[in-house]
């Protein structure tokens, strides 16, 4: 479980910065339902979140691979990167199809932590993953767009200064493809709170912050278009191979957790006169938890290498985020079924994790949409959809 690899160095500095957030801060702040304002600041401060902004723009110019250890490691030491993942790819979209005017003007302060990019919106209530038929518009009048429509479970959205935002700019009867004409724009969420946009947290089972969002007649600046209008669907495509493999790496990093615990509990339980590990109906859903987890990292790591060399990943990174979310998820079960009734004190932990693990069968992608991706894309089935 202690092996080393060519990321140590990595791994050593953001367990060290991990050490000083203990698992009473986030037990804290999950039973507080409060955003880890001190973690998330100190992770900034230390250059950990602009690891894939490139040196030029003020980043440390780093790989997926390099941010995907990151976020493994902070989910490994107990903590939930979900807090402030969304940094991580959302930057990527502005990087690869945005202006050169815009990367000068948000990137650096991205990485010296003055402005976060912490938010995307995409889903609509109505329309849930069939995002093509989103009903969101954002309509030209001179040089600004106006925007009317409905988003939901957009997380982060309060402790974010940007928001990427998908709408559609041309009607989709007017399109050849319901994939074209839709457009992605920078939000500023300050100048827009109050002045077309409005927000309603959504309580919900995780200390995840997330809420519907109401667009009436926000105007966006024309120069915040990111990209070429009608492209946007294909950018934010283009992103989520990132999104889904760093999410892959943070159920490695909770899988690797719950093993850990379950293992340490399972030796140190003493129950008729000896721990409760002796026995092997405790030690075999432990162990092939841990076997699933070493596989489902194997596939993360191709899809990591794969995106670092520019190559396609998109089935690897699908099917890396579909291993390790169920690996994890499987090792959740485990460790809290090994610690029986204390699996349920919030003061272990456990049921904690368990919640938060649970969340990446859904979101950002539901199992059976990438059950139907490989289906389709990867085994050429008939399209179901
Ligand atoms: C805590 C949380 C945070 C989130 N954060 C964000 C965010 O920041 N930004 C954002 O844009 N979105 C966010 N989401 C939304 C998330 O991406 C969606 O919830 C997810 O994609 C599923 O969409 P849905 O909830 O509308 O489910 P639906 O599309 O309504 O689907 C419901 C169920 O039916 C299944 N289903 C639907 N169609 C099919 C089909 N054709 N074949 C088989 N099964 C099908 C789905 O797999 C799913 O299990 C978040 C969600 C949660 C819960």
């Amino acid at each position: 479980m202690n092996s080393t690899d060519q990321y140590q160095e990595i791994r050593d500095g953001v367990r060290a910065l991990c050490a000083q957030y203990p698992d009473e801060y986030f037990r804290k702040v999950d039973e507080q339902r409060a955003y880890p304002e001190a973690f998330v600041n100190a992770l900034t401060e230390a250059g950990w979140l602009a690891a894939l902004i490139p040196q030029e723009y003020g980043g440390s110019g780093l790989g997926l691979t390099e941010a995907s250890v990151i976020m493994e490691e902070i989910n490994r030491c107990g903590g939930n990167s979900g807090a402030c993942h969304g940094q991580m790819y959302n930057m990527g979209t502005l990087l690869r199809h945005g202006s050169e005017a815009q990367k000068r003007e948000y990137l650096p302060k991205i990485a010296s932590g003055k402005l976060r990019l912490q938010s995307m919106a995409v889903t609509e209530p109505t329309t849930g993953t069939d995002t093509t038929k989103l009903k969101t518009t954002a309509v030209r009048q001179g040089d600004r767009y106006v925007v009317n429509g409905q988003k939901v479970w957009i997380s982060r959205l309060q402790h974010s200064d940007l928001m990427i935002l998908l709408a559609r700019t041309t009607p989709v009867n007017q399109v050849s493809r319901k994939s074209e004409g839709m457009s992605i724009f920078i939000v500023d969420l300050q100048q827009a709170l109050g002045s077309g946009l409005s927000v309603r947290p959504i309580p919900n089972m995780v200390n995840h912050e997330t809420n519907e969002l109401f667009f009436d007649n926000l105007e966006i600046p024309a120069e915040n278009l990111i990209g070429e209008e009608g492209r946007g669907f294909k950018y934010i495509l283009d992103g989520l191979n990132a999104e889904r493999t760093l999410i892959a790496a943070e159920c490695i990093g909770d899988g690797y957790w719950f093993v850990e615990r379950a293992t340490r509990y399972a030796n140190e339980r003493i129950v008729f006169d000896r721990p409760i590990g002796k026995n092997q109906g405790v030690q075999f859903p432990i162990a092939e938890a841990y076997m699933e987890i070493e596989a489902a990292n194997l596939m993360r790591f191709k899809a990591c290498a794969l995106f670092d060399a520019h190559q396609p990943c998109g089935a690897e990174a699908n099917m890396a985020k579909h291993l390790a979310a169920k690996a994890s998820w499987e090792a959740a079960n485990a460790c809290l079924q090994t610690h029986g009734g204390f699996g349920f004190a919030c003061e272990f932990d456990v049921e904690r994790k368990f919640r938060e693990t649970r969340l990446y069968q859904v979101a950002p992608i539901s199992t059976n949409l990438i059950l139907s991706y490989i289906a389709e894309h990867v085994l050429g089935l008939p399209r179901s959809f």
